[in-house]
């Protein structure tokens, strides 16, 4: 350990919790006025209208790739499912003391990749799909440009002569496991060559799904950042080759920030009010920073002062909260300050964070709750016994938002004159993956009982 981490830990009594594994609560201390924030920033709402009107335009395409996407007219968009009974689970078994209603936002059952991944991950794909669509002439500037639902244009890139020229090109991308799958199967139905870097902590049902595909999967012995330095130097060292930087890329971040004027709709469609007088509450599972991010980032110019967006991350890999809560951002990783970095939550299993997210949304998080790998099961267990519903770990994670918001983030519900509105608030736990876990993996996770 070097002097400057040690001067850390003896300076900030929060990080020497994390240091020793202990979950943490943590509020935000650089979380700013909306207002203040709006204009200022590197991206804004037109940037999220951009990509929600590519989405649309490539919506006909995706229709005919993905016919299970067709009863949303080709939009990949998960369900809002209330959750009352898991709600009352949670506080009879687990204290939550939670007023309002509970609500799952489904990312974990998104078409095609079954992860909160089909967002970024697909839209990366396809708008580097439409960049050389462009290129070569298979897409005109008009068609390119008119995102009307009438357009029907883009079905042209899955003709032969496109998947051709689509062929020559390869797509490379560094996964702890969900982002492999959006970006390999998207590529694959593009007609890309792709390689997936995986990690150590990738699971092994994730690669053969990949490798059934066609997708050539390298293996890491090492953790993720190695994955993804390897990854990238490969993709450079080939001029035909892009490679998907999830630690850096706007695309990717601008993707997972189209769900929120979609969640805004599914919101009025429940008649549930989002306003100064009913707050509603977010959490969010977060590895690298990118997914939850960008949904924080829609979300906040979409409702502005009245969502707040907590993030939730195992007490081995809080590499968010460190960079945060440290001020070092992405110069700092868990392994600095004696962590492994190790967790069960694979999609969350990343120790270093995005610098760029870190920046973005340091004014618009709440907070964030650290949480052990071993009460991720036991959410598990709850939702599918009460819910039926089958999440995969790193997605139960968000659970720590709910049943800890009443315990800890008193001094935060009372500094933002929430206290007496928490009767008319509504939270959302962002379920992030599970839909694509095999059978015989999903019986596992259900039977697994942790000690301690
Ligand atoms: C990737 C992932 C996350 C977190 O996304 P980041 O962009 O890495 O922060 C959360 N849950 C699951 C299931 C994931 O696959």
């Amino acid at each position: 350990m070097t002097d400057d981490i040690r001067a850390l830990l003896e300076e900030k009594p929060l990080i020497r919790d994390m240091a020793a594994g202990r979950e943490v609560s943590w509020i935000n201390p650089g979380k700013r006025p909306f207002a203040e924030t709006a204009g200022k920033q590197e991206l804004g709402p037109k940037d999220i209208e951009d990509a929600a009107a590519r989405l649309q335009r490539f919506a006909p395409f995706i229709r005919l790739r993905f016919p299970e996407t067709k009863a949303r007219g080709g939009l990949i968009e998960s369900d809002l499912k209330e959750i009352g009974k898991m709600r009352d689970c949670l506080n009879e078994k687990y204290g939550s003391a939670l007023d309002g209603r509970l609500l799952l936002k489904l990312d974990s059952h998104l078409a095609v990749a079954g992860s909160v991944k089909a967002r970024g991950g697909i839209y990366e794909v396809l708008k580097h799909t439409e960049d050389l669509a462009l290129a070569h002439g298979i897409l005109t500037p008009q068609e390119a440009a008119d995102s009307s639902p009438e357009n029907t244009a883009y079905r042209k890139l899955a003709e032969p002569a496109a998947r051709e020229i689509f062929s020559r090109y390869t797509v490379q991308v560094g996964s702890t496991g969900n982002l492999g799958m959006s970006i390999g199967i998207m590529s694959a139905a593009v007609g890309f060559r792709v390689i997936v870097h995986m990690s150590a902590d990738a699971k092994q049902w994730k690669k053969d799904l990949l490798r059934s595909r066609g997708v050539q999967v390298i293996e890491y012995a090492s953790d993720y950042s190695e994955a993804v330095k390897n990854g990238r130097a490969l993709s450079d060292a080939d001029p035909t080759s892009y490679f998907v930087d999830d630690e850096n890329s706007r695309n990717l971040f601008l993707g997972y920030a189209v769900a929120a004027k979609r969640l805004a709709g599914q919101l009025a469609e429940q008649e549930i009010t989002v306003d100064g007088e009913h707050p509603l509450f977010v959490c969010i599972p977060c590895g690298v920073g990118g997914a939850p991010g960008g949904i924080c980032f829609g979300l906040k110019q979409v409702f502005g002062d009245a969502v707040h967006v907590f993030f939730a991350e195992p007490v081995q890999a809080p590499c968010m909260l460190l960079g945060l809560a440290s001020g070092k951002n992405s110069d700092i990783c868990v392994q600095d300050i004696g962590l492994s970095g190790l967790t069960d939550a694979d999609g969350l299993a990343v120790g270093r964070p995005s610098g760029f997210v870190g920046q973005v949304i340091e004014p618009h998080l709440s907070g964030e709750f650290t949480v052990k790998d071993a009460r991720l099961y036991g959410w598990l267990r709850d939702l599918y016994a009460r819910e039926n519903v089958f999440l995969e770990p790193s997605a139960c994670a968000a659970f720590q938002g709910p049943v800890r918001l009443m315990r800890d983030m008193q001094p935060y519900l009372e500094a933002n004159g929430l206290t007496e509105k928490m009767k008319n608030a509504a939270h959302i736990v962002w379920a992030t993956g599970g839909g694509l876990v095999p059978e015989a993996v999903r019986k596992r996770c259900l039977d697994v009982f942790f000690k301690g």
